[in-house]
């Protein structure tokens, strides 16, 4: 085990600090139909969603990402600063929406990567100094999991294969980046603003709308990107969601891949103004209002005050 420092984002962390191990770490487990424990992880279920989980999820469903994120999903926040996250929705118990009774996951095929995991946890950290992200994993052991008495010993990367989780990784992992670079970052990096909030929470779960943003003529308007890119982002939600994560770079970090068109700033700046100035006129018709409403008051009380107003009988 190594005492290095690593800055490993707390949220993608299981909650007990972990051992650290490496795809040559072993474990003793496995997991199968017809364990006495079966379901008990799913009936306690605690899982962040990654985009790719998302996509998965919401095709086997059915759903576009509207519905999908309205039913299965709660918002939490990802990152101190606000990032925003979401994980699947329980019921009042904590057991898994998707879970099918005695039948297991409803799911499984697609089940997201937290599940594809378990009982290990994915870290994705970073040594100070370091930019470069990697991977390490923890070993999860909780009491109601009987998976860790079975008499079968397997690496962490045989675990992974038999997963499935390379898949998961492999499209996930720029995202991952992306949240360890946020909180990681230091005071340069700085609080993003509302608006990058949003685009991250539409960019990284709610695609259906992303994709209309992208292809929007106000999108278009502003960023300068060859046809064939916007055919891609049409035709493929996976083209879609790694444009995505150069987007976010690009709004979150400064890192400078999308070239803007030339005269977007001046536009921007024009239509702005034009926004700026209809607000400047109503915030002066609203004054003028209120001044004038202030006078009448003034004058009814002054004359109130007077005699005029008194009882004339
Ligand atoms: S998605 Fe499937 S495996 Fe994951 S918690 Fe829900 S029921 Fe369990
Ligand atoms: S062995 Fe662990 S992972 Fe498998 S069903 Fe039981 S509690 Fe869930």
């Amino acid at each position: 085990m190594s005492d290095e420092k690593l800055d490993i984002p707390e949220e993608l962390a299981s909650a007990n600090l972990p051992v650290l191990l490496t795809g040559e770490s072993k474990l003793k487990f496995r997991c199968y139909k017809g364990i006495s424990c079966f379901n008990a992880c799913c009936k306690a279920a605690d899982v962040t969603l990654a985009p790719y989980d998302v996509l998965r999820l919401q095709r086997r469903l059915g759903m576009d990402s509207a519905e999908f994120l309205k039913k299965h999903t709660v918002p939490f926040q990802l990152e101190r600063d606000g990032v925003p996250g979401i994980k699947l929705r329980t019921d009042d118990e904590g057991a898994c929406l998707l879970l099918d009774g005695e039948n297991g996951c409803s799911v499984y095929e697609d089940r997201p990567t937290v599940c594809r995991y378990y009982p290990v946890g994915l870290l994705a950290m970073r040594r100070k100094d370091s930019p470069v992200a990697e991977e390490k994993y923890s070993l999860v052991v909780e009491e109601h999991c009987k998976g860790h008495e079975e008499d079968r010993e397997i690496t962490v990367a045989e675990y992974r294969k038999e997963q499935g989780v390379e898949e998961y990784d492999e499209f996930n992992r720029e995202w991952y980046e992306l949240i360890l670079k946020k909180r990681s970052g230091g005071p340069g990096v700085g609080k993003p603003n509302e608006m990058s909030l949003q685009l991250f929470f539409m960019a990284s779960f709610n695609f259906d709308m992303f994709r209309r943003f992208v292809l929007s003529d106000n999108f278009k308007n502003t960023y300068d990107l060859p046809q064939q890119v916007y055919d891609e982002i049409e035709q493929s939600d996976e083209a879609l969601i790694k444009f995505g994560y150069r987007l976010m770079r690009q709004v979150l970090f400064g890192e400078m891949t999308i070239p803007e068109q030339k005269d977007a700033w001046d536009r921007r700046v024009k239509e702005r103004k034009a926004v700026w100035e209809a607000r400047m006129q109503a915030e002066i018709a609203a004054r003028n209002a209120k001044a004038e409403e202030a006078m009448r008051e003034e004058t009814l009380g002054t004359d109130c005050n007077s005699e005029s107003c008194g009882d004339r009988d």
